[in-house]
């Protein structure tokens, strides 16, 4: 039970990525947070999951993108449980497309989520996690923000963005203890790659060493260990979760 007490809040815990990390920790006995914004049904699941076992759990609707969103769902966390000690910035979305099709509000709903997102939530709970007892920001950013993707410009940019981010607030953060790290993982099975074509998942699968897809479940246990005691001197690191593939 590394995370007994501690409560860790989830973006987009709903589903996918989001939905193992947040049951992950709830494992370690987490309180955890399952931030959502439309998935209300998945969300409650989730929760309902993780109050079966060792951790506890509350679902918060808000859509990270909305400053005003999020500081509400600030106000629940405190209410629930007084702060917290973990952010994990899971929510995140894609509008893919060739770049010379690529519109101006294609690029810039990628980067109020990805990124305008990410800056919502951790200027709202910054202060909680400098003031806990290892405080933790993790960050999921993907293998495309180091090698890029064809039809994924905006997408790349924005998990690119993520590194110079989570260095700067490992600095910025370090007097305090806590730290800021990036989860990179390559390409995982769940709706996000549902939405890539056969033909490309196909010349996906060929470029990486350990032959498969990630499972939600290799994600999350990479990030139970950030999020956890026996990361306490890893800090403005990149974990890359990709099989092997080379950047
Ligand atoms: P997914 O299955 O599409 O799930 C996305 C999650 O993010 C859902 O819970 C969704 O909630 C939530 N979300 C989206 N926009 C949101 C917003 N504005 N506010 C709050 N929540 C929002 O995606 P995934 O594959 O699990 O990906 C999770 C993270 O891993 C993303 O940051 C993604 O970029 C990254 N990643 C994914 C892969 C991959 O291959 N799948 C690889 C590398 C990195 P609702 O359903 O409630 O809207």
């Amino acid at each position: 039970m590394k995370l007994q007490d501690k409560t860790c809040v989830v973006t987009g815990g709903s589903r996918g990525i989001g939905r193992a990390i947040a049951e992950d920790l709830g494992e370690e006995g987490a309180n955890v947070v399952v931030n959502y914004r439309s998935s209300e049904r998945e969300a409650y699941d989730v929760a309902e999951a993780i109050d079966e076992g060792p951790g506890s759990a509350v679902p918060v609707q808000a859509d990270v993108s909305n400053m005003d969103e999020v500081r509400a769902m600030y106000d629940v966390v405190d209410d629930v449980y007084g702060g917290a000690d973990v952010l994990v910035n899971n929510a995140g979305m894609t509008r893919d497309g060739k770049f010379e099709s690529m519109t101006r509000e294609d690029w810039e709903q990628v980067m109020e989520v990805n990124l305008g997102g990410v800056f919502n939530c951790t200027k709202t709970f910054f202060d909680d996690i400098c003031e806990a007892d290892g405080g933790r920001l993790v960050n999921i950013s993907s293998v495309v923000g180091q090698q890029g993707n064809y039809g994924q410009a905006n997408y790349a940019t924005t998990k690119s963005g993520l590194f110079g981010f989570t260095r700067t607030i490992a600095l910025e953060m370090a007097s305090s203890g806590s730290t800021a790290n990036c989860v990179a993982p390559g390409f995982v099975k769940t709706d996000m790659l549902e939405t890539v074509p056969d033909r490309v998942k196909e010349k996906i699968l060929d470029r990486i060493p350990l032959s498969r897809f990630a499972t939600t479940d290799d994600v999350a246990g990479i990030v139970r260990f950030v999020a956890g005691p026996d990361s306490s001197y890893m800090t403005g690191q990149i974990l890359a979760v990709n099989g092997g593939m080379e950047w």
